[in-house]
């Protein structure tokens, strides 16, 4: 069904993208115009994913659009939502790979907002960042401190492990796992912000032949925390580093959903 929305330039598929109400805010529509030959190696235009490098893969369209409808909420600035000032949106990409989500979280965060991506594989982290650097307005976002690429591993979240300001502020409004996780790990919930939202797909069980489903993770303005499961999904897992063992596990105490 989703194949419908690929089209033969970008403009051609954010329409189809619209027609099939994959996108139907006017910011998400204007957001996705950042054109995906940027950041996919081939058929940019397809809504299918596309392989990137180390087993990674550039998400379908269709799953970047409803990633980014989920968590839309947190990732406008407060004024376009409330009509009042807020503080500034700190958005954090979890398993960055193609930079292709941070760019769009960028362009939706607007000026006063910071997006960090993260990617465990240095190449990778790498590639968010040249291929980011192949546009004006990707260059003016990096160059603006809006948008960091960082190393690491993103099941610890990121709490600011370098010396540069943006990233050492606390907590996130949206956190978005690009990757299939083992378990919900408590340190992303622990590093939202109250209120905001994780986008995350977890594995129904403990194995790496389990399906995947998304859940969302609120956290209210008391704290408060609920858990929702969505569809079933198929992501890259997420995973420890390629020279650790295999899906070496993070340290942590998370329990089971
Ligand atoms: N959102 C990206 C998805 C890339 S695929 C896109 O559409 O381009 C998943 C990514 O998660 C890969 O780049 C992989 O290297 C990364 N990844 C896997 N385990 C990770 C971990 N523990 N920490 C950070 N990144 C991880």
């Amino acid at each position: 069904m989703f194949q419908q929305s690929s089209g033969d330039s970008n403009e051609s598929l954010v329409e189809n993208m619209c027609n099939s109400n994959l996108i139907t805010h006017p910011l998400v529509e204007s957001a996705f115009k950042v054109d995906r030959s940027q950041y996919a190696p081939r058929e940019p235009y397809k809504d299918s994913p596309q392989l990137l490098s180390h087993q990674a893969t550039i998400s379908a369209p269709h799953m970047h659009a409803k990633a980014v409808n989920s968590l839309l909420p947190f990732l406008l600035p407060k004024d376009e939502i409330v009509g009042v000032k807020g503080r500034p949106r700190r958005v954090l990409d979890i398993g960055s790979g193609s930079g292709f989500l941070v760019h769009v979280f960028a362009e939706l965060v607007g000026e006063t907002g910071v997006v960090v991506g993260v990617d465990h594989i240095e190449e990778l982290r790498n590639l968010g960042e040249t291929n980011m650097r192949k546009s004006d307005e990707g260059i003016e976002l990096l160059n603006s401190g809006r948008v960091h690429f960082r190393l690491g591993d993103g099941r610890k979240g990121w709490s600011g492990q370098s010396s540069t300001d943006a990233d050492k502020e606390d907590g996130w409004d949206a956190i978005h796992v690009g990757a299939g996780a083992i378990r919900l790990h408590d340190e992303l919930v622990r590093q939202l912000r109250s209120p905001g939202r994780l986008f995350i797909p977890v594995a129904e069980e403990e194995s790496w032949f389990s399906d995947q489903y998304i859940w969302t993770v609120d956290k209210d303005e008391k704290g408060n925390v609920t858990k929702t499961k969505h569809y079933s999904a198929k992501y890259v897992w997420l995973m420890g580093a390629p020279e650790g063992p295999l899906g070496a596990s993070v340290e942590d105490s998370s329990e089971r959903l």
